[in-house]
């Protein structure tokens, strides 16, 4: 028998986190859960370390650490607990872990993904912000040190699929689909009046709330047309979106020969995931067999790029590099969190966006010194924005 493989679920108790431990469940033949990987809730990972009695439970902050050790400790649980960012980094580059679930949302996920490209691991990459924000320099740290990235965002992961593992050659186009989100078909006038919680409230998939609202503005959408080029190595405008509300088809791929392939599935976070873990073989996921009978209608529409400009915004950033992507997704975390709590509307978060975006000085992205150093000015130009007398409106 093969050893079993090493997994680091960062990120574990998030919604993709939650996701791949499900899935992991389902094989413990083949999957050793080595560390779980959080920013605070102790509840929850107390609960996966007994469960799945991992090696290590790294807490990032550091309260919740020392709570759930303590609380480890009294029960006698097998699992070290480790603090901070820096343990982060350490897991996720550890000689006894084979493969990295990336699934921290934002920002805070570029150093440990990172950590683990340069030390060659497997990467299943749902983690999109990290590799956005980094571009180039995360595909050569992939490429140099020998690790295998393999995308978990659904729509990549179709990609991915259609594409038989290789990359992008004889490909015309890619059509990344868009479920449109909740505001679909919600009037400009009223987008100022929308609530978190219905910003939150998807019509097809359970999400983290940050990426819920992000496919709320169509910014998820913009984020993942970057993600699609630097993955697939194809220039912005062979990547285009296409709304399909029902959510069916994941993304589709078109050939210089005409053939378009496209990987359907329900909705279930657990197919791309088990896709991943698995790849080349396939592995069962406990996702029902969709019922195309019931579906029965796949619809398509052009995005409506005025009432959603994150489209356009992610265009103009993928096409200018440097370090406007991570400008972008930047001032995007800091309207987001704003929005979330109550501190602008939800039309504010895509202008603030385009004001930072437009005062940010043209660079190249030489290190990932220089990403860090636009991502901080970006945050503080956010943070002031919104903080300023005339609020974000122009
Ligand atoms: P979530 O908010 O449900 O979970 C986020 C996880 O990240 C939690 O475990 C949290 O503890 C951890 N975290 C947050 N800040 C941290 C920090 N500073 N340091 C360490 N850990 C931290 O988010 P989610 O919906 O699971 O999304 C995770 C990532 O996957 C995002 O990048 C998102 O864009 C991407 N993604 C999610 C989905 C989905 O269906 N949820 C689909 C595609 C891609
Ligand atoms: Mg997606």
């Amino acid at each position: 028998m093969s050893p079993r493989m090493r997994v680091a679920v960062l990120g574990s108790t998030g919604s993709i986190g939650l996701n791949t431990l499900d899935v992991l469940e389902r094989h413990p033949d083949r999957y050793e859960i080595y560390a779980l990987a959080a920013r605070s809730n102790v509840a929850r990972l107390r609960e996966q370390c007994l469960q799945h009695r991992p090696r290590f439970a790294v807490v990032v902050d550091n309260s919740a650490a020392a709570l759930l050790a303590s609380q480890l400790r009294s029960i006698g649980s097998p699992t070290e607990v480790l603090v901070g960012e820096q343990a982060l980094t350490d897991i996720a580059a550890h000689g006894e872990v084979d493969t990295i679930m990336a699934a921290i949302v934002g920002a805070a996920g570029l150093a440990s993904s990172l950590a683990a490209a340069r030390a060659g691991k497997r990467i299943l990459l749902a983690n999109k912000e990290a590799l956005v924000m980094s571009g180039p320099l995360f595909v050569q740290a992939v490429r140099e040190g020998g690790a295998t990235l393999i995308p978990v965002d659904s729509e990549h992961n179709a990609i991915f699929q259609c594409m038989g593992g290789s990359r992008a050659a004889g490909v015309r186009r890619v059509l990344l689909t868009a479920s449109g989100g909740p505001f679909l078909r919600t009037p400009a006038a009223e987008l100022r009046n929308v609530t978190p919680d219905q910003a939150c409230a998807h019509p097809r998939w359970v999400m983290g709330r940050k990426i819920s609202v992000d496919s709320a503005t169509l910014m998820n959408k913009g984020l993942e047309l970057i993600e699609a080029c630097l993955l697939f190595g194809l220039p912005a405008r062979q990547v285009e979106v296409v709304v399909h509300p029902q959510s069916i088809v994941h993304s589709l791929v078109e050939y210089i020969d005409g053939s378009m392939l496209a990987q359907l599935g329900n909705p279930d976070m657990r197919t791309p995931i088990a896709h991943a873990l698995g790849w080349p073989e396939r592995l069962s996921s406990g996702v029902e067999s969709l019922d195309i009978l019931r579906a029965a209608r796949l619809d398509f529409e052009a995005p409506d790029l005025e009432r959603f400009p994150a489209l356009a915004l992610a265009r103009s950033a993928a096409e200018a590099g440097g370090t406007a992507p991570a400008v972008l997704n930047a001032a995007n975390e800091v309207a987001v969190g704003a929005f979330l709590e109550g501190r602008c509307r939800f039309p504010d978060i895509v202008a603030l966006i385009e004001r930072v975006l437009e005062r940010a000085p043209p660079m190249p992205a030489d290190c990932v010194a220089d990403i860090l150093a636009a991502d901080g000015w970006a945050r503080r130009e956010a943070h002031a924005a919104i903080a300023g007398p005339a609020g974000v409106h122009a």
